[in-house]
Protein backbone atom coordinates (compact mmCIF):
# COMPACT_ATOMS: atom_id res chain seq x y z
CA UNK A 1 0.00 0.00 0.00
CA UNK A 2 1.28 3.08 -0.63
CA UNK A 3 1.09 5.84 1.56
CA UNK A 4 2.80 9.10 2.51
CA UNK A 5 2.98 11.32 5.18
CA UNK A 6 3.71 14.79 4.19
CA UNK A 7 1.37 16.09 6.35
CA UNK A 8 4.32 16.15 9.30
CA UNK A 9 5.77 18.85 6.57
CA UNK A 10 2.90 20.46 6.19
CA UNK A 11 1.87 20.81 9.82
CA UNK A 12 5.26 22.83 9.88
CA UNK A 13 3.78 25.56 7.56
CA UNK A 14 0.44 26.28 9.27
CA UNK A 15 2.08 27.04 12.52
CA UNK A 16 4.38 29.87 10.73
CA UNK A 17 0.89 30.89 8.77
CA UNK A 18 -0.76 31.60 12.16
CA UNK A 19 1.91 33.41 13.47
CA UNK A 20 2.15 35.52 9.61
CA UNK A 21 -1.17 36.77 10.89
CA UNK A 22 0.54 39.15 12.91
CA UNK A 23 1.66 41.40 9.99
CA UNK A 24 0.68 44.92 11.11
CA UNK A 25 -0.99 46.03 7.44
CA UNK A 26 -0.63 49.46 6.63
CA UNK A 27 -3.21 52.59 7.12
CA UNK A 28 -4.99 51.17 10.03
CA UNK A 29 -3.91 54.09 12.50
CA UNK A 30 -6.19 57.05 10.61
CA UNK A 31 -8.73 58.53 12.95
CA UNK A 32 -12.38 58.60 12.72
CA UNK A 33 -14.25 60.89 10.48
CA UNK A 34 -17.58 62.11 9.55
CA UNK A 35 -17.99 59.92 6.22
CA UNK A 36 -18.29 61.30 2.64
CA UNK A 37 -17.49 60.08 -1.00
CA UNK A 38 -16.23 56.68 -2.04
CA UNK A 39 -14.95 54.26 -0.63
CA UNK A 40 -17.71 53.43 0.93
CA UNK A 41 -17.96 49.78 2.97
CA UNK A 42 -21.19 49.29 1.15
CA UNK A 43 -18.65 48.80 -2.13
CA UNK A 44 -16.26 46.40 -0.30
CA UNK A 45 -17.39 42.74 -1.85
CA UNK A 46 -16.70 39.56 0.07
CA UNK A 47 -16.46 36.65 -1.16
CA UNK A 48 -17.87 33.35 -1.84
CA UNK A 49 -21.01 33.79 -0.10
CA UNK A 50 -21.13 30.75 1.65
CA UNK A 51 -17.34 29.26 1.95
CA UNK A 52 -16.19 26.08 3.45
CA UNK A 53 -13.25 25.65 5.26
CA UNK A 54 -10.05 25.12 3.05
CA UNK A 55 -11.57 28.26 0.82
CA UNK A 56 -10.10 31.20 0.04
CA UNK A 57 -11.84 34.42 0.71
CA UNK A 58 -11.03 37.25 -1.12
CA UNK A 59 -11.75 40.94 0.22
CA UNK A 60 -11.98 43.29 -2.43
CA UNK A 61 -11.80 47.36 -1.91
CA UNK A 62 -12.10 49.87 -4.62
CA UNK A 63 -10.06 52.50 -3.57
CA UNK A 64 -9.56 56.16 -4.38
CA UNK A 65 -6.41 58.11 -5.33
CA UNK A 66 -4.25 58.59 -2.43
CA UNK A 67 -6.54 56.60 -0.20
CA UNK A 68 -5.75 53.39 1.76
CA UNK A 69 -7.24 50.42 3.14
CA UNK A 70 -6.79 48.03 5.96
CA UNK A 71 -8.04 44.50 6.56
CA UNK A 72 -8.42 42.36 10.05
CA UNK A 73 -9.54 38.94 10.19
CA UNK A 74 -10.74 37.86 13.53
CA UNK A 75 -8.55 40.86 14.80
CA UNK A 76 -5.48 39.79 13.22
CA UNK A 77 -4.29 42.21 10.47
CA UNK A 78 -4.39 40.75 6.72
CA UNK A 79 -2.28 42.65 4.01
CA UNK A 80 -3.86 44.29 1.38
CA UNK A 81 -2.25 44.26 -2.07
CA UNK A 82 -3.29 45.76 -5.33
CA UNK A 83 -5.56 44.45 -7.88
CA UNK A 84 -6.30 46.88 -10.87
CA UNK A 85 -7.43 49.66 -9.37
CA UNK A 86 -8.50 48.06 -5.76
CA UNK A 87 -6.81 46.95 -2.75
CA UNK A 88 -7.36 42.91 -2.48
CA UNK A 89 -7.07 41.27 1.32
CA UNK A 90 -6.82 37.05 0.47
CA UNK A 91 -7.67 35.25 3.58
CA UNK A 92 -6.98 31.34 3.27
CA UNK A 93 -8.77 29.23 5.98
CA UNK A 94 -8.13 25.94 6.52
CA UNK A 95 -9.11 23.18 9.02
CA UNK A 96 -8.07 24.75 11.98
CA UNK A 97 -10.07 28.01 11.08
CA UNK A 98 -13.33 26.87 13.27
CA UNK A 99 -16.73 26.30 11.15
CA UNK A 100 -19.14 29.23 11.97
CA UNK A 101 -18.87 32.99 12.30
CA UNK A 102 -15.87 34.93 11.83
CA UNK A 103 -15.28 38.66 11.79
CA UNK A 104 -13.61 40.62 8.71
CA UNK A 105 -12.72 44.38 10.25
CA UNK A 106 -12.61 47.31 7.24
CA UNK A 107 -11.20 50.47 7.88
CA UNK A 108 -10.72 52.52 4.74
CA UNK A 109 -9.70 55.68 4.48
CA UNK A 110 -10.03 58.77 1.82
CA UNK A 111 -7.04 60.66 0.73
CA UNK A 112 -8.16 63.80 2.97
CA UNK A 113 -8.03 61.78 5.97
CA UNK A 114 -11.77 60.90 6.28
CA UNK A 115 -12.20 56.74 7.66
CA UNK A 116 -14.82 54.51 7.21
CA UNK A 117 -14.76 51.42 9.75
CA UNK A 118 -17.23 48.49 8.79
CA UNK A 119 -17.54 45.04 10.07
CA UNK A 120 -18.61 41.63 8.34
CA UNK A 121 -19.63 38.58 9.32
CA UNK A 122 -18.45 35.26 7.33
CA UNK A 123 -20.07 31.95 8.22
CA UNK A 124 -17.28 29.04 7.34
CA UNK A 125 -18.90 25.88 6.40
CA UNK A 126 -17.46 23.06 8.04
CA UNK A 127 -16.15 20.67 4.95
CA UNK A 128 -16.40 17.25 6.63
CA UNK A 129 -12.85 16.10 6.14
CA UNK A 130 -12.22 12.39 5.78
CA UNK A 131 -9.98 10.12 7.49
CA UNK A 132 -6.51 8.68 6.24
CA UNK A 133 -4.76 5.45 8.34
CA UNK A 134 -1.16 4.62 7.40
CA UNK A 135 0.95 2.13 8.44
CA UNK A 136 4.52 3.47 7.98
CA UNK A 137 7.55 1.45 8.32
CA UNK A 138 10.15 2.40 11.04
CA UNK A 139 13.08 3.73 8.51
CA UNK A 140 10.18 6.37 7.20
CA UNK A 141 8.95 7.24 10.64
CA UNK A 142 12.99 7.48 11.37
CA UNK A 143 12.92 11.07 9.45
CA UNK A 144 11.21 12.80 11.62
CA UNK A 145 13.67 14.14 13.66
CA UNK A 146 14.40 17.09 15.38
CA UNK A 147 17.79 17.78 13.24
CA UNK A 148 15.70 17.02 10.05
CA UNK A 149 12.38 19.22 11.03
CA UNK A 150 15.01 22.81 11.89
CA UNK A 151 16.22 21.88 8.06
CA UNK A 152 13.02 22.31 6.79
CA UNK A 153 11.73 24.84 8.81
CA UNK A 154 14.98 26.71 7.58
CA UNK A 155 14.19 26.42 4.46
CA UNK A 156 10.59 26.95 4.17
CA UNK A 157 10.09 30.03 7.09
CA UNK A 158 11.80 32.78 4.37
CA UNK A 159 10.51 31.27 1.18
CA UNK A 160 6.89 31.30 2.78
CA UNK A 161 7.03 34.08 3.81
CA UNK A 162 7.41 35.90 1.14
CA UNK A 163 5.23 38.71 -0.02
CA UNK A 164 5.92 39.52 -3.47
CA UNK A 165 3.62 43.22 -4.22
CA UNK A 166 2.50 41.67 -7.31
CA UNK A 167 0.41 39.23 -8.90
CA UNK A 168 1.82 36.84 -11.70
CA UNK A 169 -0.64 34.40 -11.39
CA UNK A 170 -3.85 34.89 -13.80
CA UNK A 171 -6.78 32.57 -14.43
CA UNK A 172 -7.39 29.47 -12.99
CA UNK A 173 -4.71 27.15 -11.50
CA UNK A 174 -4.12 23.90 -13.08
CA UNK A 175 -3.32 20.55 -11.57
CA UNK A 176 0.08 19.79 -11.69
CA UNK A 177 0.21 16.41 -12.75
CA UNK A 178 -2.66 14.26 -14.91
CA UNK A 179 -2.55 11.31 -12.55
CA UNK A 180 -5.68 10.82 -10.09
CA UNK A 181 -5.78 12.26 -6.71
CA UNK A 182 -5.34 9.68 -4.12
CA UNK A 183 -5.39 11.58 -1.04
CA UNK A 184 -7.77 14.81 -0.86
CA UNK A 185 -7.36 17.98 1.32
CA UNK A 186 -7.98 18.31 5.00
CA UNK A 187 -8.06 14.63 5.88
CA UNK A 188 -7.01 13.71 9.38
CA UNK A 189 -3.74 11.17 9.33
CA UNK A 190 -3.52 8.77 11.83
CA UNK A 191 -0.21 7.14 11.39
CA UNK A 192 0.88 3.84 12.81
CA UNK A 193 -2.09 4.17 15.09
CA UNK A 194 -1.59 7.92 16.22
CA UNK A 195 -3.18 10.47 15.45
CA UNK A 196 -1.24 13.26 13.36
CA UNK A 197 -1.54 16.22 11.11
CA UNK A 198 -4.14 16.99 8.88
CA UNK A 199 -3.16 16.60 5.18
CA UNK A 200 -2.37 19.90 4.01
CA UNK A 201 -2.26 19.32 -0.02
CA UNK A 202 -3.49 17.26 -2.22
CA UNK A 203 -1.76 13.64 -3.63
CA UNK A 204 -1.50 12.59 -6.98
CA UNK A 205 -0.67 8.67 -7.57
CA UNK A 206 1.84 8.36 -10.74
CA UNK A 207 4.18 7.07 -11.47
CA UNK A 208 8.03 7.64 -11.00
CA UNK A 209 8.99 10.07 -13.88
CA UNK A 210 6.19 11.60 -14.84
CA UNK A 211 5.73 15.39 -15.58
CA UNK A 212 5.21 18.13 -12.73
CA UNK A 213 3.98 21.08 -14.22
CA UNK A 214 3.33 24.81 -12.39
CA UNK A 215 -0.23 25.24 -11.62
CA UNK A 216 0.25 28.79 -12.71
CA UNK A 217 2.85 31.43 -13.41
CA UNK A 218 5.30 32.81 -11.04
CA UNK A 219 8.70 32.29 -10.28
CA UNK A 220 11.03 29.54 -8.31
CA UNK A 221 11.34 30.97 -4.97
CA UNK A 222 12.79 27.41 -4.22
CA UNK A 223 14.32 24.66 -5.71
CA UNK A 224 16.18 22.02 -3.90
CA UNK A 225 16.46 19.01 -1.74
CA UNK A 226 14.86 18.72 1.77
CA UNK A 227 14.71 15.51 4.25
CA UNK A 228 10.90 15.40 4.31
CA UNK A 229 9.77 17.03 1.54
CA UNK A 230 12.43 15.43 -0.74
CA UNK A 231 13.45 17.24 -3.62
CA UNK A 232 10.81 20.23 -3.28
CA UNK A 233 9.93 23.08 -5.27
CA UNK A 234 7.98 26.01 -4.59
CA UNK A 235 6.72 28.58 -6.55
CA UNK A 236 5.77 32.62 -5.64
CA UNK A 237 2.43 33.32 -7.58
CA UNK A 238 2.97 36.70 -5.79
CA UNK A 239 0.59 38.51 -3.17
CA UNK A 240 1.31 35.67 -0.40
CA UNK A 241 0.42 33.07 -3.04
CA UNK A 242 3.20 30.26 -3.37
CA UNK A 243 2.46 26.66 -4.63
CA UNK A 244 4.72 23.62 -3.61
CA UNK A 245 5.48 20.17 -5.30
CA UNK A 246 6.60 17.97 -3.10
CA UNK A 247 8.84 14.31 -3.35
CA UNK A 248 10.16 14.96 -6.88
CA UNK A 249 13.13 12.85 -8.61
CA UNK A 250 14.29 15.73 -10.48
CA UNK A 251 14.36 19.34 -10.52
CA UNK A 252 13.82 21.05 -13.75
CA UNK A 253 13.74 24.42 -12.89
CA UNK A 254 16.05 26.49 -10.81
CA UNK A 255 15.61 29.25 -7.43
CA UNK A 256 14.55 32.46 -9.56
CA UNK A 257 13.21 30.89 -12.86
CA UNK A 258 9.86 33.01 -14.47
CA UNK A 259 7.38 29.62 -14.98
CA UNK A 260 4.14 29.89 -16.58
CA UNK A 261 1.15 27.77 -16.25
CA UNK A 262 2.20 24.22 -17.37
CA UNK A 263 5.77 25.22 -17.26
CA UNK A 264 7.39 21.23 -16.37
CA UNK A 265 9.52 22.18 -12.93
CA UNK A 266 9.72 18.38 -12.13
CA UNK A 267 9.52 14.62 -12.34
CA UNK A 268 7.30 12.61 -10.47
CA UNK A 269 9.28 10.58 -7.32
CA UNK A 270 9.46 8.99 -4.05
CA UNK A 271 12.02 11.50 -2.18
CA UNK A 272 11.87 12.73 1.55
CA UNK A 273 8.79 11.62 3.82
CA UNK A 274 7.26 8.97 1.11
CA UNK A 275 6.76 5.25 0.42
CA UNK A 276 6.32 5.51 -2.96
CA UNK A 277 6.25 7.82 -6.09
CA UNK A 278 3.59 10.40 -6.31
CA UNK A 279 3.35 14.05 -5.81
CA UNK A 280 1.89 16.28 -3.03
CA UNK A 281 1.00 19.77 -4.12
CA UNK A 282 0.17 22.63 -1.71
CA UNK A 283 -0.95 25.82 -1.48
CA UNK A 284 -0.30 28.57 0.90
CA UNK A 285 -1.74 31.88 0.97
CA UNK A 286 -0.49 34.17 3.60
CA UNK A 287 1.05 31.38 4.82
CA UNK A 288 -2.25 29.14 5.64
CA UNK A 289 -2.30 25.92 3.59
CA UNK A 290 -5.30 25.92 2.17
CA UNK A 291 -7.30 23.66 -1.03
CA UNK A 292 -5.97 24.03 -3.98
CA UNK A 293 -8.61 22.60 -5.66
CA UNK A 294 -10.60 25.63 -4.94
CA UNK A 295 -7.94 27.59 -7.15
CA UNK A 296 -8.45 25.34 -9.80
CA UNK A 297 -12.17 26.92 -10.42
CA UNK A 298 -13.34 29.80 -11.91
CA UNK A 299 -13.85 32.26 -8.71
CA UNK A 300 -13.99 36.07 -9.29
CA UNK A 301 -11.54 38.50 -7.99
CA UNK A 302 -9.24 35.45 -7.79
CA UNK A 303 -8.84 33.13 -10.95
CA UNK A 304 -11.70 34.60 -13.06
CA UNK A 305 -9.82 35.58 -16.48
ZN1 LIG B 1 0.41 14.89 0.52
Amino acid sequence: MRARIAGALGCICAALGTASLGTPAAGSAAGRGPGGAAPAPEAVRVLPDAPVQGDTIVVMIPTVPGGAAAVTFDGNPVETFRAGTARRALIGTDPDVAAGPHRIGLVLREANGVVHRATRTIRLRAAHFGVRRLVLPPSTFGLITPQNLETERRALVPVLGRRTPVAWWHGVFALPSGAPIDSPYGEQGWYNGRREWWHMGVDFAAPAGAPVTSANAGVVALARALPLGGNTVVVDHGQGVLSEYLHLSALAVAEGSRVDRGTVVGRIGATGLVTGPGLHWGLYVNGVPVNPLYWTRAQQDLTAP
